[in-house]
């Protein structure tokens, strides 16, 4: 099979990758784009060199143009109606098929958003308080983008204001979870902000304080845990579920 050279660490291809390149086999008519010279291919190895600047520095090869157009056929042969040889592609390229399948607008928005995520000059703010671990590598960056912008200070301390304004109190809107009842006043306005909707991160709209939900830190991890990430509903709804296991 592939001569893969042994030198070469081989670094996993991320949710986000696979969106851009799912995005360019689908607006070839879900066909591969089998030529490394293609300049859409040269394009998207470019982006996503420049999208893992780390990883780029360290081999020539990573995502080169052949890497490119080799997963566009992975991504093209995932397809359910392929008819010919085996899939290559691991869970992930499975998903984000059937995503593009049955979401193809928002998808391709998506991918676009991943593009801007890149390409937009705008520095990243520097994560202080973020888990640089496995779930945030290098390369993810969209989404140290999204997490960057829901450390945003200021909308998250008027966030806060709203919230006792409205409710009374500051408390998780998935679990309930309130610090400062649990904590006293060393949990006073401990709280985490998520963005709705992580779209919402490109372009130059401001963020709405309606687009941002209040998280405790383990609501917040468990939504982003894992691809696709949750929605707050549906983060509410495994909470409540647990809470009658765990009641036996
Ligand atoms: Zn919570
Ligand atoms: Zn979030």
């Amino acid at each position: 099979m592939s001569q893969s050279s042994a030198q070469q660490p081989r670094v996993d291809w991320t949710y986000e990758e696979i969106v851009l390149v799912c995005n360019a086999v689908v607006s070839n008519g879900w066909r591969a784009i089998n030529n490394a010279a293609d300049e859409r291919v040269v394009e998207l190895s470019r982006l996503l060199r420049q999208g893992s600047p780390v990883h780029a520095a360290a081999s020539p090869k990573f995502r080169n143009p052949n890497g490119v157009k080799r997963k566009s056929n992975d991504i093209a042969t995932a397809h359910p109606e392929y008819n010919g040889g085996q899939t290559k592609g691991g869970k992930t390229t499975a998903d984000v098929v059937d995503a593009f399948i049955s979401h193809p607008e928002r998808m391709h928005e998506l991918a676009n958003a991943f593009r801007a995520a890149i390409t937009d000059p705008e520095p990243l703010p520097s994560l202080p308080d973020v888990d640089e671990d496995a779930t945030f590598e290098e390369g993810r960056t969209f989404e140290r983008r999204h997490l960057a912008r829901e450390r945003n200070a200021d909308s998250r301390r008027r966030r806060i204001q709203q919230a006792r304004h409205d409710l009374g109190c500051v408390r998780c809107e998935a679990c309930g979870f309130d610090f400062e009842a649990a904590y006293g006043h060393r949990g006073r306005d401990f709280i985490e902000c998520h963005h709705r909707d992580p779209l919402s991160v490109t372009g130059p709209r401001k963020t709405a304080l309606r687009d941002l939900a209040l998280l405790c830190s383990n609501c917040h991890r468990m939504i982003h845990r894992y691809r696709p990430w949750l929605t707050v509903e549906e983060l509410g709804a495994l909470v409540s579920n647990g809470a009658l296991r765990t009641r036996g």
